[in-house]
């Protein structure tokens, strides 16, 4: 094997090294070797609920892998549970692998092949690898034996061809009610993988389908569909993760027995429908599973969320799914750096949230400008500014990288700094205001505290200072020594902004943690989203929604994508500037 392997492969990003996990050298394998002319990948989800990070991954392999071997990947829907799909789900399907900065080839749905995948059952039964059994998903179970007991033929198991053929033609007419007969696969019941025990292929559902409508009381189940529909598309090399790997001999069982490569006649239908034939012997390849803590990522569970309202929808800024999370500010290139960071393994591992967390940080520091807000507001008034003075003062908008710019922020009497930053009593260390000390305000001077107004509660309602006018910018004094420096908005300037501070949703590492009779419910963090009114400089309230800036010392925040608007600005942040859970222990 050697790496001109695949000269049609350029890497996407010149700057990456060349990636060099199993897979990858698997179909680099296959191309030095002659036994593709390109490579062919799909994404297959069930349209069944959103995306979640874990796809993320699948997403990022699936794309990156076609793009990176100049080979093409397709999106399929995978849409042969006809009760659990909805074309909402298709939808934001699409929106997310878009978003996040991929393309299909081709938007294929499993249900483009139902009219393929019936011939190609009808083919399995004249060559004596397929029965219509009538025993009822009880007995179905009772016959097929444990891990360590070998499953019983079933009494339909032989009959003739032409019966069978004649019962799976009526159940395809809608002919016996639903569960009344599966059409099987004649494997081998002494089989120790019990997939292989006389798996069923189709099951009667009448059942409205999202594409089909009315048109199916019969579906395929997922194996024989998935299989053959890998086949159908010429997929290469059909990734998918490692509760498959069981399901491995089934998949090539079902490939080889159809051969559809070899059988032009059983893609006729597509090219009815406008589709190629273009056939293939994929070849199934699984690694494992993305999974971190205190998430949960099963769409059963996300569902239940939904439907029970303990979070506000499919795209709640706490949720894992990709609608949830770049509302929340993550970012697809944040995505991608965690997916890299991750790598390909065939080891499931509960994987620690830092590692989402750390690449969304990495990503934002470089991408995202700077801006001042405050979010627990005091007011600070600079005595010794002339009533209504005002001026603007220039600040880059990123400290390591000049093609930021630079904007102008506006500068008065009074501002708006965060209460915590003020201490009357400060403790041992404190760096920042207390009566009589000075502070820095970030690119604007060096101010003392004079006097700290209470109203009868004993709260501070507004603190007076001095602003040194020699500490002034661009005055000698401008680089005296200080201990601490605060930020701050101008509060005749500053725009008043809801922002929502989220946190994790869980309280413990494993949600999923069934034992002792509790589940991910019992775990909920009532702390996973308070709402505050902060202050934001100008040149935040007009951002974009989903315009991402560092709100400087506080975090990583994103102007909501659908409820921001310049008048009332509506920000999420997105991460803390540091890891402040690793602390809390
Ligand atoms: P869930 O179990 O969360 O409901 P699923 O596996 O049923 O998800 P599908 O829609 O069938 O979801 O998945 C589409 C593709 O994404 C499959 O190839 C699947 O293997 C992959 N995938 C799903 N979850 C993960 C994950 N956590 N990590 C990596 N890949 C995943
Ligand atoms: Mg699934």
């Amino acid at each position: 094997m050697s790496d001109t392997a695949a000269p049609s492969a350029p890497l996407s990003d010149d700057a990456a090294p060349e990636k060099r996990d199993f897979i990858r050298q698997i179909v680099r394998e296959d191309l030095a070797a002659g036994r593709h002319a390109s490579v062919k990948t799909r994404f297959p989800p069930e349209p069944n609920g959103y995306l979640h990070i874990g796809h993320a991954k699948a997403i990022c392999l699936d794309f990156g892998i076609a793009g990176e071997f100049g080979g093409v990947c397709n999106l399929r829907l995978d849409d042969t549970n006809p009760a659990k799909e909805d074309p909402e789900y298709v939808l934001a399907i699409q929106d997310d692998v878009r978003w996040l900065g991929f393309d299909w080839h081709d938007l294929r749905h499993a249900s483009d092949y139902f009219e393929v995948l019936y011939l190609a059952a009808e083919k399995l039964i004249r060559q004596g690898d397929a029965f219509v059994c009538d025993l009822s998903a009880d007995e179905v179970r009772a016959y097929r034996g444990t891990l360590t007991e070998p499953g019983r033929n079933s009494p339909y198991r032989d009959r003739s061809v032409e019966e069978n053929l004649d019962l799976f033609r009526r159940m395809r007419a809608g002919e016996f009610p639903d569960g009344a007969r599966t059409l099987r696969a004649k494997i081998d019941m002494g089989s120790g993988n019990i997939n292989l025990r006389d798996p069923a292929l189709y099951r009667i559902k009448h059942v409205e389908h999202q594409n089909t409508g009315n048109d199916w009381p019969i579906y395929p189940m997922y194996d024989y569909a998935h299989s053959l529909s890998d086949a159908v598309e010429g997929i290469t090399h059909s990734l998918c993760t490692l509760e498959f790997e069981d399901h491995r001999p089934l998949y090539d069982w079902c490939v080889d027995k159809v051969d559809l490569a070899g059988s032009p006649d059983l893609v006729a239908p597509l090219l009815a429908k406008g589709l190629p034939k273009e056939a293939s012997k994929p070849r199934q390849i699984e690694f494992s599973r993305l999974n971190f803590n205190y998430l949960v990522m099963s769409k059963r569970k996300l569902l239940a969320m939904v439907e029970d309202k303990l979070v506000d929808g499919w795209d709640d800024p706490r949720m894992p799914t990709l609608q949830g999370i770049r509302r929340r500010g993550y970012t697809p290139a944040a995505l991608r750096l965690m997916v890299d960071r991750v790598g390909i393994s065939k080891q499931n591992s509960l994987l620690d949230i830092s590692i989402l967390e750390g690449a969304l940080r990495e990503d934002l520091d470089a991408a995202a400008a700077r801006r001042m807000a405050v979010i627990d507001p005091v007011k600070l008034v600079l005595a010794n500014l002339p009533d209504g003075h005002e001026e603007a003062l220039t600040f880059s908008n990123h400290p390591k990288d000049e093609s930021f710019g630079q904007r102008s922020v506006p500068f008065s009497r009074e501002l708006w700094i965060e209460r915590e930053d003020f201490e009357e009593v400060p403790p041992k260390g404190f760096k920042r205001l207390t009566t009589g000390g000075e502070v820095r305000l970030r690119g604007a001077g060096i101010v003392r505290c004079d006097e700290v107004i209470k109203n009868d509660a004993g709260e501070i309602v507004e603190l007076r200072g001095w602003l040194d006018p020699e500490s002034r910018p661009g005055m000698a004094g401008a680089e005296r020594k200080i201990k601490g420096t605060i930020h701050w908005v101008s509060a005749k300037h500053a725009v008043a902004a809801d922002i929502r501070l989220y946190d994790r949703l869980f309280t413990v590492p494993n949600p999923d943690d069934e034992s002792e009779g509790k589940t991910y419910r019992d775990y909920m963090n009532p702390e996973s989203r308070r709402t505050v009114t902060g202050y934001v400089e100008p040149a935040a309230a007009s951002a974009a929604p989903e315009q991402s800036f560092q709100f400087e010392r506080i975090g990583y925040f994103v102007a909501d994508r659908y409820d921001h608007t310049p008048e009332r600005p509506v920000f999420n942040r997105s991460v803390t500037l540091r890891d402040t859970w690793a602390t809390k222990a």
